[in-house]
C-alpha cells in the first residue's frame, strides 16, 4: 500500500491551454478520494498520468514516497478499473481473475494463484461462479470479475474511471456498496472518478473538485454537503 502525492502537476496536449493545470494533492495511504468535475475538466487525463498512460508535462508524481514520473505503467503497481471492462470471453471467471498473475511469468506458483483468486472471489461473492464463462454472467457479476482482476494483483492503489456508469440504477447501488466494502476491507489507496452525485457523496473520505484543469476544492463529503 502507498500514498499518492501530486505536486504542481501540469499536462499540456500540444500548445493549447493545459488540460491539467498546477494540481497538488496529497492522498494518504489507504485513503479513498473521489474526483469530480464537468466533462472535459481533466479527470481522465489526471488518472491516466497517475497510471502512467499519459506523460506528465510538469510537476512531480510520488507513489509510496518514490517519484514515478518516468516509470512505465507496469512498474507502478497500480490497478485500474474502467467502465468498459473487457473480460476474455473464452476464459473462465477463474482464469479471467488469474490473468494478471499468469502474465507475471514464473512469479506465482499455481497454489499461490489459486489462493489469491479464491480470496478475491470470496471478497466479491464470485466463489460459485469461478468455472463459468463471462457470457453466462450478469452485468454486475462481470463488473465484479473486472474488479477481481484488479484486486488479485495486490496493487498499491486502485484507480477507478467511472466504473459503474454502464450499469442500471439498482445494480449501481449494489456495486457501490460492494466497492466501499472492498476498499475498507483491503485498505487500499483509491482514486475514483465519477459523475454520479451519490457515489461522490457516499464513497469517499474526500472529494476533489476539478474545474478547467484546476483543483477547485478538496473537502470531505460532509463539508461539501453542508456548504450553502
Ligand atoms: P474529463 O475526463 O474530465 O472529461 P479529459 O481529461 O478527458 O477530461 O480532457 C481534458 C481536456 O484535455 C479536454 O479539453 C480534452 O479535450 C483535452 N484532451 C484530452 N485528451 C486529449 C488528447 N489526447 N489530445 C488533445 N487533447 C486532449
Ligand atoms: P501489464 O502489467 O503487462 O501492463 P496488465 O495486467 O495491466 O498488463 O494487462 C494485461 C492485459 O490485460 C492488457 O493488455 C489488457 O488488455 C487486459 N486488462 C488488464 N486489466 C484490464 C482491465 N481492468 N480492463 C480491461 N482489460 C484489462
Amino acid at each position: 500500500m502507498a500514498g499518492i502525492t501530486l505536486q504542481n502537476i501540469v499536462k499540456k496536449y500540444g500548445d493549447g491551454f493545459p488540460a491539467v493545470n498546477d494540481v497538488s494533492l496529497d492522498i494518504a495511504d489507504g485513503e479513498f478520494v473521489i474526483l469530480v468535475g464537468p466533462s472535459g475538466c481533466g479527470k481522465s487525463t489526471l488518472l491516466r498520468m497517475v497510471v502512467g498512460l499519459e506523460d506528465i508535462t510538469d510537476g512531480d508524481l510520488t507513489i509510496g514516497g518514490k517519484r514515478v514520473n518516468d516509470k512505465a505503467p507496469r512498474d507502478r503497481n497500480l490497478a485500474m478499473v474502467f467502465q468498459n471492462y473487457a473480460l476474455y470471453p473464452h476464459l473462465s471467471v477463474f482464469e479471467n481473475i488469474a490473468f494478471p498473475l499468469r502474465l507475471a511469468k514464473g512469479k506465482h506458483s499455481d497454489a499461490e494463484v489459486t489462493k489469491r483468486v479464491n480470496e478475491a472471489a470470496d471478497l466479491l461473492e464470485l466463489r460459485e461462479h469461478l468455472e463459468r464463462k463471462p457470457a453466462n454472467l450478469s452485468g454486475g457479476q462481470r463488473q465484479r470479475v473486472a474488479m477481481g482482476r484488479a484486486i488479485v494483483r495486490q496493487a498499491d492503489a486502485f484507480l477507478f474511471d467511472e466504473p459503474l456508469s454502464n450499469l442500471d440504477a439498482k445494480l449501481r447501488g449494489q456495486m457501490r456498496t460492494e466497492i466501499a466494502r472492498m476498499q475498507r476491507r483491503l485498505g487500499t489507496t483509491t482514486i475514483y472518478v465519477t459523475h454520479d452525485q451519490t457515489e461522490a457523496m457516499t464513497l469517499g473520505d474526500r472529494v476533489a473538485v476539478l474545474r478547467k484543469g484546476e483543483l477547485q476544492q478538496v473537502a470531505s463529503p460532509r463539508e461539501l454537503y453542508e456548504e450553502p
